[in-house]
């Protein structure tokens, strides 16, 4: 059976980023100042975040037989991320979403699933079940489906299981009593609890009322003001390393996927939301997404 140190599924998407100086009006017509196509996804940035980091890492996800796919697997692969378990759809096209972005970094996204929402549960049940990995790591970003039966077997299969909950959609309740550990933002956690967290306080609230749920380790993120962790009746605040924000694109995803490989590699909860803490850091401190992502090294070196 292969053995990875973490397994990791999601979606994988093209994104196009397109930088205006101003939106144009309905029905007009304006020129970009550039216009980027960027390996993103979730899914894929969590896996790339993983692999970074030095992680045997295998992927369980979509794409059309098109260009995108195509170019989607060869960045997994240049990462050395295994790709034989990824579906290629006949019948859609490479997930895509065109991200805008204007003069006063204002974003607007127009995106399709495409193969991510065919994401096949027999794919998922057969990797699964000819995979061993100590860590899995999944967001609700491929089918609904896929989602559940990944979180049922790998459970089943006593893999440790990360949900990242974005984008919190309405089965989260379902989802979440498969999962050994959740990683809310503020806006989804906002959608699980009905709690608005702008404070601390209102984030340790929020965090027992998901532990609550049947989550024995909840992480509130909490952007520059880092997270909260609840596990064993107990909240921590991890504070969070003050860097200049040049680009918080990925940080969740850089977050996630520190803390799958940190975890797996030592079982240390905290100790990995700590490392899982600078990494994001690092990420937020450089311009770019996956290509922004830390090494170990740097993470370990950093001076932060
Ligand atoms: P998401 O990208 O999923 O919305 P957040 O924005 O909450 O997630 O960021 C995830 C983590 O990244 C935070 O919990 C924190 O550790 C780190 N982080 C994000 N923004 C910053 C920042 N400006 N300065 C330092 N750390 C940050």
């Amino acid at each position: 059976m292969p053995k990875f140190d973490v397994v990791v599924m999601g979606s994988i998407n093209l994104d196009v980023k397109v930088l205006l100086a101003k939106y144009p009006e309905y029905g007009h017509t304006t020129t970009a100042q550039t216009i980027d196509l960027i390996p993103g996804g979730k899914g894929a940035n969590q896996a790339i975040a993983c692999a970074k980091l030095g992680a045997q890492t295998a992927f369980i996800g979509a794409v059309g037989l098109d260009s995108a796919g195509k170019q989607m697997l060869k960045n997994l692969e240049d990462h050395q991320i295994d790709t034989q378990y990824i579906q290629q759809s006949w019948t859609t096209g490479t997930g895509t979403f065109v991200v805008m972005v204007d003069a006063a970094g204002e974003n607007t996204m127009v995106g399709m699933l495409g193969a991510n929402a065919d994401l096949d549960v027999s794919k998922v049940e057969a990797t699964l079940a000819n995979v061993n990995a100590p860590i899995f790591l999944l967001q609700m970003e491929t089918s609904q489906p896929s989602v559940l039966t990944a979180l049922k077997q790998a459970k089943q299969a006593g893999m440790f299981v990360i949900l990242d909950p974005a984008p919190a959609d309405n089965y989260f309740e379902e989802a979440l009593q498969y999962a050994d550990c959740v990683t809310p933002n503020e806006q989804e956690t906002e959608r699980i609890t009905g709690i608005k967290v702008t404070t601390v306080a209102q984030a340790k609230e929020a965090a027992q009322i998901i532990a609550a749920k049947g989550v024995a380790n909840v992480i509130v993120k909490l952007g520059r003001a880092g997270s909260v962790v609840y596990r064993n009746g107990v909240s921590t605040v991890i504070a969070p390393y003050k860097v200049h924000a040049v680009d918080t694109v990925g940080a969740g995803d850089t977050f996630a996927g520190a803390l799958a490989v940190e975890y797996g590699r030592t079982g240390d909860f905290l100790a990995a939301v700590e490392f899982a803490n600078k990494a994001a850091a690092l990420k937020v401190s450089r311009a770019g997404g996956q290509a922004a992502m830390p090494t170990r090294k740097e993470v370990l070196t950093a001076k932060l």
